[in-house]
């Protein structure tokens, strides 16, 4: 296999090569956005609602991407031809770039840009047939009006307190609650719970970020003719549904047949999360931006 290339502030170099000062305020402070993004079968799932997220996400905490979208775009499709990779996890990351060592932005002249391209699946294959058993955390979900979910930072310390109870109870995703005690979202996706025939998701404010994977599900959820909510519901809500399953662009989507130690439905993954699962794989080998209708040579 040839030799995996990164790009990194305008040039493609090798993994030992790509390397970012001490300085930088995203690892000085978590100071700075990213993006997961997938290409199957040579077609980037969503990149434009990707993009507009990263953007987004730099805007609300002032950070200048000095890349055009249309730049971007190129930067990402260009990145998986150097990786001659058509299936792969792509990650984006701006940090605000070399600073002096106080919290000050403004110390950074530029920010740094990142594009990581690899194969990844999140879960042991396996378990994408037999269902997740989760916990629910007891770290909560930062409120939505203190740091909005909607930023996907490089700040994900709340998340990862959530992933390191997920470890020690020994499953491999828990559940996050708002502070007020709502069903907010899994470490890394979204949730989706389904009581007789109703599916039901939280809305953002409750403090989810809200998910490409999940837009995906909602929209081909509403086409199959589901009633498919955004609301809000509890712990018992989920221990008491028929189906229960999980969204993300690193997860895809997932079945959970077990929280907390109560079987959901009848301990399998469920006949509508089967059907969406297959109705989200139909769509994502065709809808996409296609690596071949880039305009850059290959190199
Ligand atoms: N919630 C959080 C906290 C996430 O990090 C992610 C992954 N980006 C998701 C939900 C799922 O979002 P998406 O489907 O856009 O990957």
């Amino acid at each position: 296999m040839s030799e995996q290339l990164i790009f990194i502030n305008g040039e493609y170099v090798s993994k030992e090569n790509a390397v970012v000062s001490v300085y930088d305020h995203g690892f000085l402070y978590g100071d700075g956005v990213f993006e997961g993004i997938r290409s199957y079968n040579g077609n980037v799932f969503r990149l434009k609602e990707h993009l507009v997220r990263l953007y987004d996400s730099a805007k609300s905490i002032l950070l200048d991407v000095p890349y055009t979208t249309e730049e971007m775009t190129e930067i990402v499709l260009e990145t998986l031809r150097k990786n001659n990779l058509s299936n792969a996890y792509l990650r984006l990351v701006v940090s605000r770039g070399i600073g002096n060592l106080s919290l000050d932005p403004f110390s950074c002249k530029r920010p740094n840009v990142i594009v990581i391209a690899e194969s990844l699946s999140l879960f042991p294959k396996e378990l994408y047939d037999s269902g997740l058993e989760i916990v629910t955390a007891a770290s909560r979900r930062n409120r939505s009006d203190v740091l909005s979910p909607k930023v996907k930072s490089l700040n994900y310390l709340n998340n990862i307190l959530v992933k390191i109870e997920a470890g020690l109870a020994g499953v491999p995703e828990a559940l996050m609650l708002n502070d007020q005690g709502y069903v907010a979202e899994g470490s890394a996706d979204n949730i989706f719970i389904i009581q007789n025939n109703r599916i039901i998701t939280p809305p953002g404010y409750v403090g989810a970020l809200e998910g490409i994977t999940r837009n995906a599900i909602i929209e081909l959820a509403r086409e199959k003719g589901y009633s498919m909510e955004e609301a809000v519901f509890t712990q018992h809500d989920v221990y008491v549904a028929d189906e229960v399953f999980l969204t993300g662009t690193a997860a895809e989507v997932i079945a959970v047949v077990k929280v907390d130690g109560r079987s959901i439905g009848t301990g399998k993954p469920g006949v509508i999360t089967n059907e969406l699962l297959k109705a989200f794989r139909d769509l994502v080998v065709d809808d996409g931006v296609k690596v071949s209708n880039s305009k850059l040579n290959i190199g």
